[in-house]
């Protein structure tokens, strides 16, 4: 891998409204100090970079940005992959999955002949279809293919339950797992507040904390996306956050848990695609998966998301996806 500290360098694939608030984000943080901007549209990620350009002289750290082409990948450290076309009212991630999938292949043998040696992060979705696209067309190590996975609807889950409980959601420690989308789910018996169960805190109190207000609030953590699309079309500044989380926890070799996409080798009986599950990330990517002790009613949603995933890889035509 390319890594050294004197070089951080990131290239973004999609100059949209996801690729561009994390780009606005980057600005505002000193985790690279390179950036290069891909799009389809050359002259939208050449407008891009003009105008964060000229945020530099305000912002907190230095950094070269520039719009570029594949060829930049080679000395890449991690290719972020934010390209593809928005979720429509109504539509279902996985409805993304035909429009999406040519442009993916597209850009990754792309990304590839450059000679890119690092890590691969997809926001893109549905996300953990197109992140097992990316390792499958790739041929990269599973570690180094990763997706955003659960970690925004995670987020999503900690700011609800942190306002419920009127706790900082820092202090929350709750997970949504499975596939980002319909079938996800949160294992309640293992979420805590500091390092008090929530199931425990709802029962000594059933007053103050219902068990049933927790199926509301995964509920509202499921439908968020939606709601937020309805509203104002596309949803951009939670993932945005969440791609600059995990890509700082990437360079600064952080093992911090976060409930990306990973590759499932075995872990919780899964076998063959990728899910979101609790993962130690480190600057090799995903260092290992975090099993969590799941109530045998937890591991069989983990199993039913697991199966959908399954399925809509198994309905993707292998030829289609080879090379
Ligand atoms: P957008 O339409 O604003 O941007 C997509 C960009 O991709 C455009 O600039 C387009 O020109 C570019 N693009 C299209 N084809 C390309 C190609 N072949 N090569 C390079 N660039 C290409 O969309 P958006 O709102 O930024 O969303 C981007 C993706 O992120 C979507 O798939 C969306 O569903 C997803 N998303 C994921 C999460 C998550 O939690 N993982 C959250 C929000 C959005």
């Amino acid at each position: 891998m390319n890594f050294n500290n004197d070089k951080r360098k990131i290239v973004l694939v999609g100059a949209g409204s996801v690729g561009m608030s994390f780009a606005f984000a980057l600005l505002n943080s000193r985790v690279c100090n390179e950036l290069v901007i891909i799009d389809i549209d050359k002259k939208r990620a050449e407008g891009e970079a003009m105008d964060l350009n000229h945020g530099l002289a305000f912002s907190q750290g230095s950094m070269n940005i520039s719009a570029g082409d594949y060829p930049d990948c080679y000395d890449a450290d991690i290719v972020v992959i934010c390209a593809g076309v928005p979720q429509r009212p109504g539509e279902d991630r996985i409805s993304l999955l035909r429009r999406n999938k040519a442009v993916f292949e597209e850009i990754i043998d792309k990304v590839v002949e450059s000679g890119f040696n690092g890590i691969f992060l997809v926001a893109s979705n549905p996300v953990d279809i197109m992140t097992y696209i990316t390792r499958e067309r790739s041929g990269f190590p599973k570690e180094r293919v990763i997706g955003t996975g659960t970690t925004l609807d995670t987020a999503r889950l900690r700011y609800l339950l942190g306002t419920y409980l009127g706790v900082d959601p820092r202090n929350i420690h709750a997970y949504v797992m499975g596939e980002h989308g319909d079938s996800e789910f949160v294992p309640w018996s293992q979420a805590y507040m500091s390092t008090k169960s929530i199931l425990s805190i709802c029962a000594e109190c059933d007053n103050c904390y219902k068990a049933c207000e927790l199926c509301e609030i995964e509920a509202d953590v499921r439908g968020a996306a939606q709601k937020i699309i309805e509203a104002k079309k596309a949803t951009y500044y939670g993932i945005a956050v969440a791609l600059l989380r995990i890509v700082k926890a990437i360079f600064g070799d952080e093992k911090s848990v976060f409930t990306v996409s990973a590759y499932l080798d075995g872990e919780y009986g899964q076998k063959g695609i990728y899910a979101g599950v609790p993962c130690i990330v480190s600057r090799n990517g995903i260092e290992r998966i975090v099993e969590l002790d799941l109530t045998e009613e937890e591991l069989s949603k983990l199993d039913k998301s697991c199966k959908f995933l399954s399925s809509v890889i198994e309905d993707m035509s292998t030829a289609a996806i080879s090379k």
